[in-house]
C-alpha cells in the first residue's frame, strides 16, 4: 500500500532527493566512491557546496549584502548564536510557541529581552497581532511557521529594526524579503535535507558588531569568511539540500512552490472545516499552511483513538498531534504531493461516513 508520509520533521523529501543521494551514496559524481568516504576539500564537493549555496541566493533572491552558510548543530544552536553574535544590548522577541519560547531563553543568557507579545494563554492558536517593537532594540525576532501549534505568520511584521526569523518549518514555502532580515536561519530537516544541516543567511555588515569575545565556532564571521568551509561540513544533509534546491528550480521556483502549498492546504483545511467530526485548532486567520493542526469536534471526542488507526490502516503515516496540542497534525511541506493531501480528505471523509 502506498504510505503518505505527514510527519512534522524530519519528513517528506522529493523522490529526487532521495534517489539522487542514494545514487551519490554508492558512487559519487563518477568518482568510484562513495559521497560518505570522500574529503569535503576534494573540488567534486568543494563543487556541491559552492552550487548549494548560490541556488539558495538565486531561489529566494538573496540580496549581495547578504551571505549563505551551512552550519551544524540544529536550528536549537541558532537560538544562542543569533544573540551571540547579533545582540548588543536589547532584542526583541514574539512568542509565538515552543520554538520561540526556547530562543527567548538562551537571548535572556546575553542580553536584555523585551517579549513583545505572546499567544501563550490560548495555547499558541494565533499569531499576535498588535504589539510594538522598541526601535532601540538591536533586532526583532520571529517564528514565521509555528510546526507545533499550526500556526504562520502571514504578514511579515513592519518595524523599524531589523528582523530576524526561525524559518525552520516554512523556509523556500514562499518567498522571502532578505534584505529586511539580519539573519534567517532553518534547520534542513523540514523543507530541504535530513536533518544535519542548518542554513543560515546572515547580512555581513551586522557581523562583528558586538563587545562580547565570541568561540570561533560560534561566530557567524568564521563560516562566512571560510564559505562553510572552516571545517568539516555536514557532506551528505549538504549534497541532499543540493538536490532540493535543484527539485525547486525545476518545479518553477519559490513562487510555483507557494502556489503549490496554497493549493493543498485549502484542500485539507476545507475538508476540516466541511467534516462535522473534525474541527482546527488556529485560528483561521493564521493557519499555517505547511502544518495542518486539527482535532475532534467536541461530541465526537471519544473517536480519537478510532481515527488514528483508520488512518494508519490507509497508509496516513505522522498524523498523530504533538502532545502540547493534541488530536492530528498533518505536515504537507513543499516535497507533498496533493495526491497524499487528497488521500487524507478522502480517508477523513470514509471515517464520517462511519459514524
Ligand atoms: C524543528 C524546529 C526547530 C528545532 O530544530 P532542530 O534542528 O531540531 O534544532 C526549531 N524551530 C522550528 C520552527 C522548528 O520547526
Amino acid at each position: 500500500m502506498k504510505k503518505h508520509n505527514f510527519y512534522a520533521g524530519p519528513s517528506i523529501l522529493s523522490q529526487y532527493t532521495v534517489q539522487n543521494t542514494a545514487d551519490a551514496i554508492l558512487d559519487f559524481a563518477g568518482t568510484g566512491l562513495s559521497l560518505m568516504e570522500v574529503s569535503h576539500r576534494s573540488k567534486e564537493f568543494v563543487a556541491v557546496c559552492d552550487e548549494s549555496r548560490s541556488l539558495v541566493k538565486e531561489l529566494l533572491d538573496v540580496p549581495s549584502t547578504h551571505e549563505v552558510i551551512f552550519l551544524g548543530g540544529g536550528a536549537s544552536m541558532q537560538f544562542c548564536m543569533v544573540p551571540y553574535n547579533l545582540l548588543k544590548k536589547k532584542a526583541s522577541y514574539m512568542d509565538t510557541g515552543t520554538w520561540a519560547s526556547k530562543a527567548i531563553k538562551e537571548a535572556k543568557l546575553f542580553g536584555e529581552v523585551d517579549v513583545v507579545a505572546s499567544s501563550k494563554e490560548k495555547n499558541y492558536s494565533f499569531i499576535p497581532k498588535n504589539y510594538t517593537v522598541p526601535d532601540d532594540s538591536d533586532y526583532f525576532h520571529i517564528t514565521t511557521n509555528n510546526t507545533i501549534y499550526g500556526t504562520q505568520i502571514h504578514h511579515i511584521p513592519e518595524v523599524n529594526v531589523p528582523l530576524v526569523a526561525d524559518m525552520s518549518s516554512d523556509i523556500f514555502s514562499r518567498p522571502v524579503d532578505v534584505s529586511l532580515y539580519d539573519a534567517i536561519y532553518a534547520g534542513a530537516q523540514k523543507n530541504l535535507a535530513p536533518a544535519g544541516v542548518t542554513i543560515v543567511i546572515v547580512r555581513k555588515d551586522a557581523l562583528n558588531k558586538v563587545d562580547r569575545p565570541i568561540p570561533t565556532m560560534l561566530n557567524y564571521m568564521t563560516h562566512v569568511e571560510k564559505e562553510s568551509m572552516f571545517n568539516t561540513p555536514p557532506v551528505v544533509p549538504v549534497f541532499a539540500a543540493l538536490q532540493t534546491l535543484k527539485w525547486y528550480k525545476e518545479q518553477g521556483g519559490i513562487l510555483a512552490m507557494q502556489r503549490k502549498n496554497e493549493e493543498k492546504a485549502a484542500v485539507l483545511y476545507d475538508e476540516i472545516d466541511r467534516n462535522r467530526l473534525f474541527k482546527g485548532t488556529a485560528e483561521k486567520e493564521d493557519r499555517s499552511l505547511m502544518n495542518v493542526c486539527f482535532v475532534m469536534n467536541d461530541e465526537y471526542k471519544e473517536l480519537e483513538s478510532g481515527f488514528a488507526s483508520f488512518a494508519a490502516a490507509a497508509g496516513m503515516i505522522g498524523i498523530k498531534g504533538h502532545r502540547s496540542v493534541g488530536g492530528f497534525r498533518a505536515s504537507i511541506y513543499n516535497a507533498m504531493p496533493v495526491e497524499s493531501v487528497s488521500a487524507l480528505v478522502q480517508t477523513m471523509q470514509e471515517f464520517e461516513k462511519q459514524h
